[in-house]
C-alpha cells in the first residue's frame, strides 16, 4: 500500500508528460540545413525510434511527411508499462498481467528497451539533451552463476570456466576466427555454457548456438560509443521518446497496418489492411525484421534480391520480457545483473540505485529459452522462473522452496495469498513485431547489414529501423535512431542529387 502511494504520488510507471516537448524537437526549421525544396510527400511506415526520428529529421528540412503505425501507440518496442494498462484489461496472447494487480516498483516498469547501451550513443545523448537523471550500472555488482551457485566475479577468479567466458566475451571485438557460432567458437567446457549464452547470446538477443561469434565481434569492434550501460532514474522510456519526438505525433496515423506498398508507377501507392490508400512519392520502411521476412507487406515489383536475400543473413528470435515484484530483494541490494540462468538466462535488478524498495526483476528471455517459455501459459512460465530462482536462492527456513516463493507477491483472495503477481510482455506474440532484436547468423557479413538497409533503385524506396545500423549498434535504440539518419540522407539525396 505505501509503495503503491509512493507511485502514484511521484507518477512514475505511470506514463506521465515529463517534459517540454518544443524544446527538444532535432533542429528548427530556419536554424539548420536550408530546406529541402521537394513537392511530394514522405510516407513512413512505423512509429519506433526509427520512424519517429526520421519523420522528424524530414520534418526539419520542410518536407511534407507522415508515419503510418499499425498498432495504438508509439514507441514500437520501446514500451513502458502505463496508465492506461493499469485501468484497463486489455491482456493479449502478448501483453499477459491482471490490471487489479499492476506492477508496483517505485520507477517505470520497462517491456521493451530499458538500458542505455554508451552514455555517448545516440540513444544516451537523447537522454544527456534531456538531462535526465541515469544510473550507471557499473557501480552495480553482478551475480553469475556456476554449479548452481550465484556469485560475483571476485569470488570467481580462480574459477578457470569463470574466466574463459570473461576472456572470451572480452575478446569477441577482436575476434577473427572461423565464421562459426559463439557457442563453437568459446571453447568454453559445458558447465559454463550456460553463463555465456546468458552473457553473449540472450544480451544480443538469441543463443550462443545461434549467433554468429564474427558477425557479432565485427558489430562490437565498429561501435564508436563508450561501454557504459545506463538506466534511466525515474522517467519512461517510451515517455522520453515521445516527448523527444513530441512535433511528429500529429503526423502519426495510428491502427494503420500497411498491408502493400505499389511503387511501380509515378506515386507510390501505400493500401492499409482495411483498404484505405495513402499515395507518397517516397517511403522509409521501418518495420522489424520479422515482419518483413514473413512478407506482411507486399511490395510491386517485389524488392531487389539483394535486400531479401540479406535479410535472410540475420535472425530475429523469439523474446519475452517479464517484471516480477518481491516483498523483499533476497538477491542483494547492490546486485546488478544475474547471469547465468537456463530458464532464464537474464535477470536484472531493475530498481538498483533507484527504488527505495530495490526488490523487482526484470527479466528478458530471448532465443531457444524464450521459444520454450512461450509454450507455455503465463502461470507455467512464472513457476518456471520462480523454481529457478528458487534453486539459485534457497529458503534456509526448510518451509518454503526456496525465496523466490517465498517472497513473491501475490494476489489476494478471501485474505489469502493466492498466485503470484506478474507482467509478461511476449514480443513474438506482438503481431507488428514478431520477436525481439536483430543479430547475425553465422555467414552474415558487415555487407549484408549494408544490403539489407539499401535503397531499391529508383529513390522511391528506403529502408531504416535497428537491423539496418551498420555501426555496430544494430539491435538498440541507437542503432534505429541512427538508421534514421542513414536512411534520410539517402532519401535527401535522391532529391538533392
Ligand atoms: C524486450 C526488449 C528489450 C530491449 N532492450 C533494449 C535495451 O535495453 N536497450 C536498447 O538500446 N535496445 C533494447 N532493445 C532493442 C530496441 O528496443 C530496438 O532496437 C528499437 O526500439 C527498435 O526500433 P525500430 O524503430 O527499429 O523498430 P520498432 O520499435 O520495432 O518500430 C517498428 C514499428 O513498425 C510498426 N509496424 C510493424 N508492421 C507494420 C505495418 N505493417 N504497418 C505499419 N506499421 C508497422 C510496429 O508496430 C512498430 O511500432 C530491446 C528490445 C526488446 C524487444
Amino acid at each position: 500500500m505505501k509503495r503503491r502511494k509512493a507511485l502514484q504520488q511521484i507518477g512514475v510507471g505511470l506514463s506521465a508528460g515529463l517534459l517540454a516537448p518544443q524544446l527538444f524537437t532535432s533542429c528548427k526549421k530556419d536554424t539548420l540545413n536550408p530546406l529541402v525544396k521537394f513537392k511530394g510527400s514522405v510516407a513512413i511506415i512505423g512509429a519506433g525510434a526509427a520512424g519517429l526520428y526520421a519523420a522528424d529529421i524530414l520534418n526539419s528540412q520542410g518536407l511534407d511527411v507522415f508515419v503510418l503505425e499499425a498498432r495504438n501507440s508509439l514507441g514500437g518496442r520501446i514500451r513502458s508499462f502505463s496508465t492506461s494498462d493499469a485501468q484497463a484489461d486489455n491482456s493479449t496472447e502478448s501483453f499477459i498481467y491482471d490490471y487489479h494487480y499492476p506492477p508496483i516498483a517505485d520507477f517505470p516498469v520497462e517491456l521493451g528497451a530499458d538500458l542505455i547501451y554508451g552514455s555517448d550513443s545516440s540513444w544516451g545523448k537523447v537522454i544527456n539533451v534531456l538531462s535526465l537523471p541515469t544510473i550507471d550500472l557499473s557501480a552495480a555488482t553482478n551475480n553469475y552463476v556456476l554449479d548452481n551457485l550465484p556469485k560475483p566475479a571476485a569470488s570467481w577468479q580462480t574459477d578457470s570456466d569463470f574466466n574463459a567466458v570473461q576472456s572470451f566475451i572480452s575478446g569477441l571485438p577482436a575476434y577473427s576466427g572461423s565464421d562459426v557460432s559463439v557457442k563453437a567458437a568459446s571453447g568454453v567446457a559445458s558447465r559454463g555454457q550456460a553463463l555465456l549464452n546468458s552473457q553473449a547470446g540472450n544480451y544480443y538477443g538469441s543463443s550462443a548456438d545461434r549467433i554468429s561469434a564474427l558477425g557479432l565481434g565485427t558489430g562490437l569492434k565498429a561501435r564508436t560509443h563508450d561501454a557504459k550501460v545506463l538506466s534511466v532514474k525515474s522517467n519512461p522510456c517510451q515517455d522520453i521518446l515521445l516527448s523527444r519526438f513530441n512535433e511528429i505525433v500529429s503526423k502519426v496515423k495510428l491502427n494503420t497496418p500497411v498491408a502493400s506498398i505499389d511503387y511501380s508507377g509515378d506515386t507510390i501507392s501505400i493500401l492499409d489492411k482495411s483498404g484505405k490508400n495513402y499515395a507518397a512519392s517516397k517511403v522509409i520502411v521501418t518495420v522489424p525484421l520479422n515482419v518483413l521476412k514473413s512478407n506482411d507487406i507486399q511490395f510491386t515489383p517485389y524488392l531487389p534480391s539483394t535486400n531479401v536475400a540479406a535479410a535472410y543473413k540475420f535472425g530475429m528470435d523469439a523474446c519475452i520480457r517479464l517484471s516480477i515484484d518481491f516483498k523483499k530483494n533476497f538477491w542483494g541490494d547492490n546486485v546488478g545483473f544475474v547471469w547465468g540462468g537456463s530458464i532464464a538466462p537474464q535477470y536484472f535488478s531493475a530498481g538498483f540505485n533507484r527504488s527505495a524498495f530495490n526488490s523487482t526483476m526484470f527479466i528478458t528471455i530471448y532465443g531457444q529459452a524464450a521459444e520454450i517459455l512461450s509454450s507455455f501459459p503465463g502461470t507455467t512460465m512464472i513457476n518456471s522462473i520462480l523454481a529457478e530462482l528458487d534453486g539459485l536462492y534457497p529458503d534456509t527456513t526448510g518451509k518454503y522452496t526456496g525465496l523466490a516463493t517465498r517472497y513473491v507477491r501475490r494476489k489476494i483472495a478471501g485474505g489469502v495469498e493466492t498466485d503470484p503477481i506478474v507482467t509478461i510482455y511476449n514480443w513474438t506474440k506482438d503481431p507488428y513485431i514478431k520477436g525481439g532484436v536483430s543479430y547475425p547468423l553465422v555467414g552474415a557479413t558487415a555487407q549484408d547489414r549494408i544490403d539489407l538497409g539499401t535503397a531499391v533503385p529508383g529513390g522511391k524506396i528506403f529502408f531504416a529501423g535497428e537491423a539496418t545500423d551498420t555501426s555496430g549498434d544494430a539491435g538498440t535504440v541507437s542503432g534505429a535512431l541512427l538508421s534514421a539518419e542513414r536512411a534520410t540522407a539517402e532519401l535527401i539525396k535522391s532529391i538533392t542529387g
